[in-house]
């Protein structure tokens, strides 16, 4: 008998199997959300500061990565390198090699594959953390070839600031010409109100750096996220999208709490709409990480007593503590544990298949 019904369970199996072959699952989407600078403490701040419960409490896997790229302390270029190419290289490296060589980055791999892919940051697009995810340069300095790369690139959707990048120019290109030459339909005053997904469209609002949360740039982060959402998951395509919250950074070099706190909130109130997103759509895979931490800032107690917090900080540059990596959705579980940046490269590839 037991053999019997081994057998039965076995064709089943089969059959249930076969059933599949022609409708072969879609992969899953990712969004892949960076807090530059955004270390344990960071985080913590949103659970001391604001009223509101913290979007940071419906994760339901973590896992902590050294941050490490050829040098101890890692800075935001082969940070972000590391994340979208799987390589450990050089500071300021912007997806290449530590002998300078282009690596092939995730939204190369994916968009050969017919997947959507956006970036959006709060930085200019130029910046190191989203050009990782487009562009290939020897230098995170070089915005006027990253500015070519995202013209040449593949990227279906794009925002955040620095149009000057594109207009001010020693070779005197208007690269928003360029753009429309390609069909990108772009805008340098708004996002749009809605999107056809057989378009591709390309956002930036500001000449340079978007402003800080806490100084006109309101609910930007969040709005242009959820555009690029509806954007990516109207097309029948899979969708890859990186997502930054580039200022957490600067308000922790800067050594300014009240900067670093605003701009971490407007980064948990992002991470609330993504989620509220893949909780609908069930099929995407939401990871939120950071580069490396900033100003080895702590939420310290104050004159020891210890119902008052005083933000404090070590340093004004990064620092080489562990980062929290917080995973949602379908194999959220590979995210846990403790191993190397360029692993979430390696984690996402494996989730998409090879
Ligand atoms: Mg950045
Ligand atoms: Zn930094």
């Amino acid at each position: 008998m037991k053999f019997l019904s081994k057998t039965y369970l076995l064709a089943v199996l089969i059959i249930g199997c076969q059933g599949n072959t022609d409708q072969a699952p879609k992969p899953r989407n990712i969004i892949l959300m960076i807090g530059d600078g955004m270390g344990l403490s960071q985080v913590s701040s949103a659970f001391y500061y604001q009223k509101d419960s913290s979007n940071f409490y419906r994760f339901t896997s973590m896992g902590l990565i050294k941050t490490s790229s050829t040098s101890k302390v890692t800075d935001s270029a082969a940070g972000a390198t590391a994340m979208s190419t799987g390589v450990t290289t050089y500071n300021g490296a912007i997806s290449v090699d530590p002998d300078s060589i282009a690596l092939e980055t995730i939204v190369d791999i994916l968009s050969l594959r017919g997947w959507k892919t956006g970036v959006v940051s709060t930085s200019s697009i130029q910046h190191a953390t989203p050009a990782a995810f487009y562009a290939h340069n020897k230098s995170r300095r070089n915005y006027e070839e990253i500015s070519l790369d995202l013209v040449d690139s593949n990227i279906d959707f794009f925002a955040g600031g620095g149009y000057a990048g594109l207009t001010q120019r020693p070779d005197s290109i208007n690269l928003l010409d360029s753009l429309s030459a390609k069909g990108i339909i772009w805008d340098t005053l708004k996002l749009a109100k809605s999107t056809d997904p057989e378009e591709k469209y390309g956002f930036l609002l500001s000449e340079w750096h978007m402003p800080p949360a806490s100084d006109g740039r309101g609910d930007f982060l969040s709005n242009a996220v959820k555009l690029a959402i509806d954007y990516c998951s109207t097309s029948n395509d899979p969708f890859f999208l990186m997502v930054e919250g580039s200022q957490i950074d600067w308000g922790g070099h800067e050594n300014e709490p009240d900067y670093l706190i605003s701009e971490l909130l407007d980064f948990d109130k992002t991470i609330g709409a993504v989620l509220d997103f893949a909780e609908r759509d069930g099929n995407t895979l939401v990871i939120v990480t950071a580069d490396h931490e900033t100003g080895g800032f702590t939420l310290a107690t104050k004159d020891h007593d210890y119902n008052k917090i005083e933000p404090t900080f070590s340093t004004t540059g990064h620092s080489a503590t562990l980062i929290p990596v917080f995973a949602f959705g379908p194999e959220a579980e590979k995210f846990t544990g403790i191993y190397k940046n360029t692993a979430i490269f390696d984690k996402m590839m494996e989730v998409v298949g090879e």
